[in-house]
């Protein structure tokens, strides 16, 4: 029996389990896929016990990844430049691999949705785990620009100044702001990396959207998030919630841990879709 597992907080409502479940009955793998609740003062002791014990990988999820990123003693080209860790790896003669795998699984997801990144004007709400996450990659995509906003404006400044000082974005392409409506250019992709829809809460729209713009908010929930909600009331034409991307961030994860070909998504997001 392989042991892997999910450690967050809150951590009940992963459906991590189910999706590792259906991956591992592809290729008959024989794992136990369990969900750990933790907190801060307890995280870094409930890792070293969980790998200790024989656990043969770990997801981390909100919100510890900048803290499972400083557990680790070797990180991968991207998880270094997220500065943030969801997936962990034992090395065979002790510590700890550091990977991140969550800005490969949105844009898989974005490219098996239809919706275009390259040459286009992106809103990136959030400068927390997820957002340092999949900016690195989605920069590698060619935006034509990209407007980081977040409410605590110091952060996505900090943010910006990270990705300028890793050489993956030119200064002219990365815009920081408070609040979206302060944005005066259309914008055809809106992505929320922000928890406000864990609570339900609302976030500023920009002003102009461009014909055909596309929404997606990186939670995944049974009914439309208010993020996704706001924006159908706005117009958009197309708007995702996170599901695809939990499930493609989960297969890059699995094939990292178990080896051999990268699970397929597509049935496992048929299947287990929680949402729209
Ligand atoms: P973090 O705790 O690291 O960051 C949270 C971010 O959200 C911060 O930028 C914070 O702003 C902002 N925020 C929180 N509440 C509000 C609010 N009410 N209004 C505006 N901004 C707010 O979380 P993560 O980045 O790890 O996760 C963010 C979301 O992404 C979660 O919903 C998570 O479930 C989802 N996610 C989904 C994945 C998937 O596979 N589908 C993968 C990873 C994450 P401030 O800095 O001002 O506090």
């Amino acid at each position: 029996m392989i042991r892997l597992g999910v450690f967050g907080n809150p951590i009940q409502h992963s459906l991590s389990p189910g999706i590792h479940r259906l991956f591992a009955e592809q290729r008959s793998d024989n794992i136990q896929y369990e969900r750990y609740l933790t907190t801060p003062g307890q995280f870094r002791h409930r890792i070293a016990a969980f790998f200790r014990d024989g656990g043969a990988g770990a997801n981390v999820t909100l919100p510890f990844k900048e803290h499972a990123a400083a557990l680790c003693t070797q990180l991968t080209e991207r998880a270094r430049l997220a500065g943030a860790v969801n997936t962990l790896i034992p090395q065979e003669l002790g510590g700890l691999i550091g990977d991140n795998t969550d800005g490969e699984g949105l844009v898989i997801d974005l490219k098996n949705k239809g919706y275009k990144v390259s040459g286009c004007s992106l809103v990136v709400y959030g400068a927390g785990g997820s957002a340092r996450g999949i900016l690195p990659i989605l920069l590698q995509q060619r935006p034509a620009c990209v407007h980081l906003v977040n409410r605590t404006v110091s952060k996505a400044e900090r943010l910006k100044a990270d990705l300028l000082a890793l050489g993956v974005a030119e200064e002219k392409t990365i815009t920081v702001c408070e609040s979206a409506e302060f944005i005066t250019t259309p914008v055809d992709l809106l992505i929320n990396a922000t928890s406000s829809s864990l609570t339900g809460q609302s976030l500023p729209l920009p002003p102009h959207l461009s014909d055909g713009a596309c929404g997606y908010d990186l939670m995944y929930a049974p009914e439309a998030t208010v993020f996704l909600r706001q924006l159908q009331a706005a117009g958009c034409q197309q708007c995702s919630d996170g599901f695809g991307m939990l499930v493609e961030q989960a297969a890059s994860s699995y094939q990292r841990w178990m080896g051999g070909d990268r699970p397929t998504t597509a049935s496992v997001i048929q299947q287990l879709s929680p949402g729209i």
